[in-house]
């Protein structure tokens, strides 16, 4: 079998709390480097629809449990075509509705369904890593628990402001209905619920690297990724330096 190498080596854990751009530059990041991409925020996604398509309360962490045992979750890599499905049903769009996003926090607040899930994604990551020779990691927990051991940590922030609009533009541009008010008190409400979690809370790994998104455009949070790849050595090209 023929191995395909990227420009990546090893792992770029990107984490953050929602609307700080996290996933548009983690993929476009994967794709600039020729690297695999996932998306851990997918898969907590997806065990949500699970649990709420069973009809199960999603505060009954025993039968969220269950749920999440007996779900068929698959993610793609790619970082341009990403794909999440459930029993090989294509749950892309409907993982960023209104019903998974208010629910998904206290889903992936159960600890076993995160243990389940960090075995699955560095199951995944390991693959890549064959694979490719790099992956970019984005959610919350990947820097401080799901890959310790990353060459590059980064910690996304921006103000609430910029945060609520990015998502009211993001609802925008799928067709999704939302107001700038009614986005900022979920946003803050999904950050308050991650960041005081007893199982893994949102929190920046101690050598992560923040990076403040607010004034900053995508291409130049990317600039700025790239500088850090390429400061690590975790390019190909670092190597023959
Ligand atoms: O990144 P995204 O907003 O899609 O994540 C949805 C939710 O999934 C987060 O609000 C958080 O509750 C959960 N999540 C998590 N750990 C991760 C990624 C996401 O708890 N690594």
């Amino acid at each position: 079998m023929r191995v395909e190498q990227g420009e990546l080596r090893g792992v770029v854990a990107l984490d953050g709390p929602s609307g700080t751009g996290k996933s548009t530059v983690a993929r476009r990041l994967a794709a600039a480097l020729g690297a695999a991409y996932l998306d851990t925020g997918a898969m907590y996604r997806a065990m949500t629809l699970a649990v709420l398509r069973a009809g199960v309360d999603p505060g009954d962490a025993a039968a969220v449990l269950r749920c999440a045992e007996a779900a068929e979750l698959t993610i793609g890599t790619d970082p341009d075509a990403p794909d999440v499905r459930l029993a090989g049903e294509d749950v892309a769009a409907e993982i960023r509705g209104g019903p998974v996003t208010q629910a998904v926090s206290a889903v992936s607040a159960v600890a076993q369904v995160r243990e389940r899930l960090v075995s699955h994604q560095r199951r995944i990551i390991g693959a890549a890593r064959v694979a490719r020779g790099g992956i970019v990691v984005e959610g919350r927990d990947i820097g401080t628990v799901v890959a310790p051991d990353a060459g590059l940590k980064v910690y996304l922030t921006a103000s609430a402001d910029a945060r609520s609009a990015r998502r009211t533009a993001q609802d925008g541009a799928a067709g999704r209905e939302s107001s700038v008010d009614a986005t900022r008190a979920d946003v803050e409400r999904r950050d308050r619920l991650d960041s005081t979690r007893a199982a893994s809370p949102l929190r920046p790994a101690v050598d992560a690297v923040e990076v403040d998104t607010t004034d900053l455009d995508v291409a130049g949070v990317l600039d700025r990724l790239l500088d850090l790849v390429r400061e690590r050595g975790l390019d190909h090209a670092a190597a023959a330096r």
